[in-house]
């Protein structure tokens, strides 16, 4: 199983994000390096969610908005890692729709259920494969870690 790394404050931030648009979904990007078994998420993009016809249960990213999230990324040394979404009450598991839309292998899918409008479970799920016909959602354990603990230092000078 993979671990999804995630600074406290980046985890917050997009619980915080599907409780502020509950009871539609919200939207992101997630932004990190790669650490071997999984990602490490150093920041978040909340983005529009393009989705008006049905906002409560669908979500897409505008592509124009994705090149520009993956231009800023790339200038702090940062790559598009994952994606990240709320189910307003519903199960924090990808739905059949979440599946035919995901198309970044090797990326984290994060799913967070807002409960009348308090975040409950926060879940991840690595898009797995290697192409459009063999990938799967594995789901992964996450790893929330304080912004000033360097804990991705310290899992690297314990393996050195
Ligand atoms: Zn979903």
């Amino acid at each position: 199983m993979s671990t999804l790394r995630i600074s406290r404050p980046v985890y917050d931030a997009i619980r915080a994000h599907g409780q502020e648009t509950y009871p539609h979904e919200c939207c992101g990007a997630l932004l990190g390096r790669s650490s071997g078994n999984g990602w490490r998420i150093e920041a978040s993009a909340r983005t529009g969610n393009t989705r008006t016809d049905s906002a409560h249960n669908r979500y897409q990213i505008a592509p124009a908005e994705l090149v520009k999230i993956e231009r800023e990324a790339r200038q702090q040394g940062l790559e598009i890692a994952g994606f990240y979404h709320s189910h307003p009450d519903h199960p924090a598991q990808w739905s059949a729709t979440d599946f035919a839309e995901a198309h970044w292998l090797g990326c984290s899918y994060v799913i967070t259920a807002v409960e009348q409008g308090k975040a409950t479970v926060t879940n991840s799920f690595l898009l797995a494969g290697s192409t459009e016909e063999d990938k799967r959602f594995e789901l992964e354990s996450i790893d929330v870690a304080a912004a000033d603990e360097p804990f991705v230092a310290a899992a690297e000078s314990k393996k050195a």
